[in-house]
Order: structure tokens, then sequence, then C-alpha cells
């Protein structure tokens, strides 16, 4: 999956969806039945609006059957948690996304928190955050974005045991979890946030880069050892008036100068991007298939 150092992330992505689809038609086949994931939007955001239509036209295609509810701006938390209980119950859904951010007058760790943990396909309930953070625990879905860094990781043959890695980041739902994974995995990792100092020196220190910051370029050339891995999770619009849409999008890391040096590189767009909604498909899949054979009950 490598051209040279740079990391196909839509290839593994493909490979990824196919396995998926592979596995949903045997389902299907077996017990006539296919997994299902609800996709809760509430709100008019236009980027919202897209990941949601892009998740719900990507279940299609691997056969996942898609549920939808999309409420107006105004929906109150009571309304939000409503639906969510309702899919919570619903024995053809395996499994729960909200679409995030929600509007500021709903209590986003509250709606989370409702999400019941067996349908937490996208791993942001703290019970699955939890066990992901502990030895000897597993959590039953962990988030899509991270478990995608990891997969382009290893299907490039990268070692991640016993190597240095610097996570550049530590939401929620990127780099905290990233960094909590790779730990995991029995990496020795360092994570840097907007107070660290001389970030340089320590990511200089990285075999592996997970770039999770939201600011474009900030990773150098320089900052990277020679042969280092970059997994560059930022997608950040800027200015580019030679574009139709005014704006193209750039990583986390200088591309050209860390491409230089790298051992192995993710390009923005065609890196980490892809690989979220394939890891939602089948983070999807394995809830159906644990609800469809018995494993567990609605
Ligand atoms: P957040 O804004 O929630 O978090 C950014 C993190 O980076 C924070 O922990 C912040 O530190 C840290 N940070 C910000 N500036 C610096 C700096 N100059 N030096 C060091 N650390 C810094 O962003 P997300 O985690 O949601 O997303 C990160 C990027 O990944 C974005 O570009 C986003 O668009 C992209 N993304 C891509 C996805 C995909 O490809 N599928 C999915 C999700 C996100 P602190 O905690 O101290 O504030």
């Amino acid at each position: 999956f490598m051209k040279g150092n740079v990391i196909d992330g839509k290839a593994v992505a493909a490979k990824i969806r196919e396995e998926t689809a592979a596995k949903v038609a045997e389902l299907k086949a077996k017990y006539s039945r296919v997994p299902g994931l609800a996709v809760v939007i509430v709100g008019e955001r236009k980027d919202s609006q897209t990941y949601v239509r892009m998740k719900r036209k990507a279940c299609e295609e691997v056969g996942i059957s898609s549920f939808g509810a999309d409420l107006p701006e105004t929906a109150t938390q009571e309304e939000v948690l409503e639906v969510v209980r309702g899919f919570n119950s619903n024995p053809d859904v395996h499994g729960i996304l909200v679409q995030l951010p929600l509007p500021k007058h709903i209590d986003e760790q509250a709606v989370l928190g409702a999400i019941s943990v067996e349908k937490d396909v996208d791993g942001f309930h703290p019970l699955n955050i939890g066990r992901l953070a502990m030895k000897g625990r597993e959590p039953l879905f962990a988030p899509c974005t991270p478990v995608g860094c990891m997969e382009l990781l290893e299907r490039c043959n990268i070692t991640i045991k016993g190597k240095r890695a610097v996570v550049v980041g530590r939401s929620n739902i990127v780099g905290m979890p990233a960094a909590l994974l790779l730990n995991k995995r029995d990496a020795t990792v360092t994570i840097c946030h907007s107070a660290t100092k001389d970030m340089e020196s320590i990511v200089r220190q990285a075999d592996i880069i997970i770039a999770a910051a939201g600011q474009p370029q900030l990773v150098k050339g320089s900052w990277v050892k020679p042969g280092a891995a970059i997994i560059d999770v930022g997608t950040n619009p800027v200015d580019d008036p030679t574009k139709a849409a005014g704006y193209r999008l750039v990583g986390d890391a200088n591309f050209e100068e860390c491409k230089a040096v790298a051992g192995a590189i993710t390009p923005v767009p065609g890196g980490v991007g892809p690989m979220t909604i394939a890891i939602l498909l089948r983070n999807t899949l394995v809830s159906g298939e644990r609800f469809i054979t018995g494993k567990l009950q609605c």
C-alpha cells in the first residue's frame, strides 16, 4: 500500500470496504439479516450534512442498512435523547452515530453517553474509552479515525511495538485515543499539545508521528527523524485562488519537506481521510455480527 514512501490511504480503505462487504454478504446468506447503522444529525451545518450523506452512501455500498434521523437545529436535548433511545432498542440497528458537533444548547457528552455501549460504533462512549485506557481490558469499539491510523501503519508493515511514538494533539476524538491505541500496541508514547514546550525536539525522537493538531503544516521536515513514519490526520482548508473552490486542503505536516526525510508518510487528502468511514463500516459489521449471531442481545 505504499508508492515510494507515500502511504495510499484510498487503497487501504478500499480493501477494508471490500473485506467488510464480503462479511456482510456472508451474514446475509447465513442469517438473512444484515448489520444496520443509524446516523443522527441535528441542524443544517453543510459540512456535517456532507459527512452524513457520505456515511449513508458508504453503508449502501457494502450492504449495511442505514437508518436516519434528521432533527432541526431547534431540537431539544430530550428530543435528541429520545431518538437515541429509540435506536438503542431497535433490533435492526447495531450501530448508532451522532454527527458532531451538536448545536450549542445540547450537552454533547450527555448524548454520547446515552448511546448503548454495545452500539457505540464511533467508540466515544466513556466506557469504551475507559476500557481502551485500561490494561487487560478491550473496548467494544475504538474511535474510527485513530483506528484508521493504526491500520495504515499495520498494513504498511510499520513496526509499532517498542517504537517511540509522538502524538501531536490530545482531542477526545483523535489525539487521545490514538495515543491509547499506540500504548496498547506497546509503543512508548508521548503526547504533545498547545502547552508543550520545545515540541520540535520531542517530535525528533519519534519513530512514529501522528499529527492531529489541526494546524496547517505545523510539523517541518527538520523536526523529523530520518526514516520515521508520519500519519497526518490534519485536514486544514487554506486559501488557494487557483482552485475552483478557492481553497485546498493541507495536512498538519509540511508534506514535501517531511516526505524527503520520512520512511513513510500519508498525503492529505488521500491518507487518513478515507480510512475513517471504512473503519466505521467495519465497526458496524463487527457489532452486527455480535447481535445477529446471538453473542449480544438488543
Ligand atoms: P481539536 O481542535 O479538537 O484538537 C486539536 C489538538 O491539537 C488539541 O489537543 C490542541 O491542544 C492541539 N494543538 C493545537 N494547536 C497546537 C500546536 N500549535 N501545537 C501543539 N498542539 C496543538 O482537533 P481534532 O482532534 O478534532 O482534529 C485535528 C485535525 O484532524 C483537524 O485538522 C481535523 O480537521 C482533522 N480530522 C480529520 C479526520 C479525518 O481525516 N477523518 C477526522 C477528525 C479530525 P490543547 O488540547 O492544549 O488545546
